[in-house]
C-alpha cells in the first residue's frame, strides 16, 4: 500500500474526523488494518498516495488545498522521512514503520516542527499525545484530550 510519510503520522492520530464520510471510511480502514496486521507492507512516498486518492482537495494528482499546499505537503513528507532515515518509495512494513515514528518522532519538540500550522491539530491524538506529555514535563496540565476513534 502507498502512504505518503506525514499520513502516517495522522493516521496514528486519526480520531474520526475528516474531509467528508468517503475519507473518514477510507482512513478508518487503512488504519485498523495497518495496526491489526503489523506485517502490511508499506511504500513510503512523498506524493499523493491511497488517501489523497478519497480527499476532495486531490485534483490531478496533487494536493490543491491551497496555493502552498503541495509544497508544504511534500515538505512534511520529507521532514518525516528523514526523521525516519527512509528514502521516498522505500518500502516497509506497518509495525516496523509505526514502531520506528514513536522512537523517533516521539516527542513534542519534533511533531511541531512536521506539522507546523496543520489544522487539524486539535484532534490529533498524537500530536494531542504528545503535547500533554510535553505539557506535563513542563509541569502544565492537559489543555486537550485525545479521544477514542
Ligand atoms: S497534526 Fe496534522 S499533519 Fe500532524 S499528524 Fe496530526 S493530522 Fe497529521
Ligand atoms: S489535503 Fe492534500 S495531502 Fe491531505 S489528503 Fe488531501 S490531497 Fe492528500
Amino acid at each position: 500500500m502507498k502512504i505518503r510519510a506525514h499520513h502516517l503520522l495522522c493516521l496514528l492520530g486519526f480520531r474520526g474526523e475528516g474531509y467528508n464520510p468517503e475519507f473518514i471510511k477510507k482512513m478508518k480502514e487503512i488504519k485498523e488494518r495497518l495496526e491489526k496486521e503489523p506485517n502490511s507492507i508499506i511504500e513510503v512516498v512523498n506524493e499523493c498516495d491511497e488517501i489523497c486518492a478519497l480527499c476532495p482537495y486531490q485534483v490531478n494528482n496533487l494536493c490543491q488545498k491551497g496555493k502552498l499546499s503541495q509544497k508544504r505537503t511534500k515538505e512534511m513528507d520529507e521532514k518525516v522521512l528523514n526523521y525516519l532515515n527512509l528514502q521516498a518509495m522505500d518500502t516497509i512494513t506497518s509495525g516496523k514503520v509505526f514502531s520506528l515514528i514513536k522512537k523517533r518522532i516521539g516527542n513534542f519538540s519534533i511533531i511541531v516542527k512536521i506539522c507546523g500550522q496543520c489544522g487539524w491539530r486539535e484532534v490529533c491524538n498524537y500530536y494531542l499525545k504528545l503535547r500533554n506529555e510535553w505539557r506535563k514535563q513542563k509541569g502544565l496540565g492537559e489543555n486537550r484530550k485525545e479521544i477514542s476513534p
